[in-house]
């Protein structure tokens, strides 16, 4: 595995990074405090081509490769978690287009995405299902003309900001994954509406709001691949949203551990830096190393994604549950590093912890990727 990067790929990490620093990082703070939607960040992001970055010619103008994306996810989640979590969204949405989309939902739907024109959402979760999608209850009925889909979707990330939304539902009323399909859901049909935003403890900037359908006549051609086949297609967008998360929490990691850095020189106790305390030296080589093991995972299932047959997407998986798990560790030290202050909303560090702490719920839990991969490894799944 080659890691050097390419001089695209450097390119696109240092435009994100700049967009970062320049527009993302003055903004953090108030977008949290606020809960405000991240709307401008997305704009220059737009203006840059990074959310079209991996929507190729004749639908866009980037064909970027994953790692590029990894590579932008981890710089944006180093100023505005907020924005990463949205921009991994929006990508991922527009990559199930891309992968499954026919010619003529890709040609619909893919140029205005690719631009930032219209923005993407990915909706799975229910009340009453959570994690869980073989408990969905959203039922989208096959009629002549159209799917008439009823039911509810929870904590979508940039609901009520996105035009287009793929939502997963069921078309068949017998247990199982074959019941499960995945529809592209226009935000403006008649019956879509969305609920309040609810307020969480972290990435404060995204809108998390309800979706519900009511009576919405879905066009049969905004099926997205074959009917039942939710769960395969939701692997191979999983696999980038998994990826996407993984380089959402190496970059909180990175930026807490710069953070501390800093702190640890200039926060002077009896005329000594605190970092001359051995404990402190430790924590610091240890955030260092675990965030170089999440970043080398993440590398590895860049890379096997994009070498691999198509299948579960284990790697991006693995990458997710250590990365995530590394970040709220990584983020909490580093918050017992900058003692008092650390705790304040004076210093960005709690909002990183409080980010790290929503990746490891959000997508898929970590319990329930130790779950899946156990069985696949001990050969009970499918
Ligand atoms: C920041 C953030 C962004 C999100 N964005 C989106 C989005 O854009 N789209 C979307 O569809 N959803 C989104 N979600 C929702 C997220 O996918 C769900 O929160 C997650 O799937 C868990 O569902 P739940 O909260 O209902 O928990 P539950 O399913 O009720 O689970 C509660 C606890 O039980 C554990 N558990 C459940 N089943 C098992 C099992 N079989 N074995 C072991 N443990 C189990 C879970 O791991 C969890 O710890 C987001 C969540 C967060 C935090």
């Amino acid at each position: 595995m080659d890691l050097s990067l390419s001089a695209e790929q450097k390119l696109i990490q240092e435009t994100a990074g700049r967009i970062a620093a320049e527009v993302l990082a003055p903004r953090a703070a108030e977008l949290d405090n606020t809960y405000s939607f991240p709307t401008e960040n997305l704009k220059k992001l737009a203006e840059a081509g990074m959310l079209g970055m991996l929507i190729p010619p004749p639908f866009g103008r980037g064909g970027a490769s994953t790692l590029s994306f990894t590579l932008a996810t981890e710089e944006l989640a180093k100023a505005c978690g907020s924005t990463a979590l949205s921009f991994v969204t929006h990508v991922s949405a527009a990559q199930g287009i891309l992968i499954a989309g026919t010619s003529e939902q890709r040609a619909k739907y893919l140029p205005a995405l690719a631009k930032g024109e219209k923005l993407g959402a990915f909706a799975v979760t229910e009340p009453n299902s959570g994690a869980n999608p073989m408990a969905l209850e959203a039922f989208a009925e096959s009629r002549p003309d159209h799917y008439l889909l009823n039911g509810s979707k929870a904590f979508i990330t940039n609901a009520g900001e996105a035009a287009v939304n793929l939502v997963m539902a069921k078309t068949d009323r017998a247990p199982g994954p074959q019941s499960l399909s995945l529809f592209i859901v226009d935000s403006d049909l008649p019956g879509v509406s969305f609920g309040k935003t609810v307020r969480r403890m972290g990435f404060n900037g995204v809108s998390c709001r309800e979706i519900i359908f009511q009576d919405v006549k879905v066009p049969r051609e905004n099926l997205l691949g074959q009917p039942g086949m939710a769960v395969p297609l939701t692997m191979g967008i999983g696999a980038l949203a998994a990826l996407g998360a993984a380089a959402i929490s190496v970059g909180l990691a990175q930026a807490a551990l710069a953070a501390s850095t800093t702190y640890a020189k200039e926060r002077k106790i009896l005329g000594q830096p605190i970092g001359a305390n051995q404990a402190i030296q430790f924590y610091i080589t240890e955030m260092s190393t675990a965030i170089d093991a999440a970043r080398a995972l993440l590398q590895s299932a860049v890379y096997l994604r994009d070498t691999s047959p198509p299948g579960p997407p284990i790697p991006a998986l693995k990458a997710k549950l250590f990365a995530s798990e590394m970040a709220v560790d990584v983020t909490n030290r580093a918050l017992q590093i900058h003692g008092g202050t650390g705790y304040t909303k004076e210093l960005p560090v709690e909002r990183y912890y409080r980010d790290a702490r929503g990746v490891t719920l959000h997508f898929s839990t970590t319990e329930l990727i130790k779950d899946l991969l156990g069985k696949i490894a001990l050969g009970l799944f499918p």
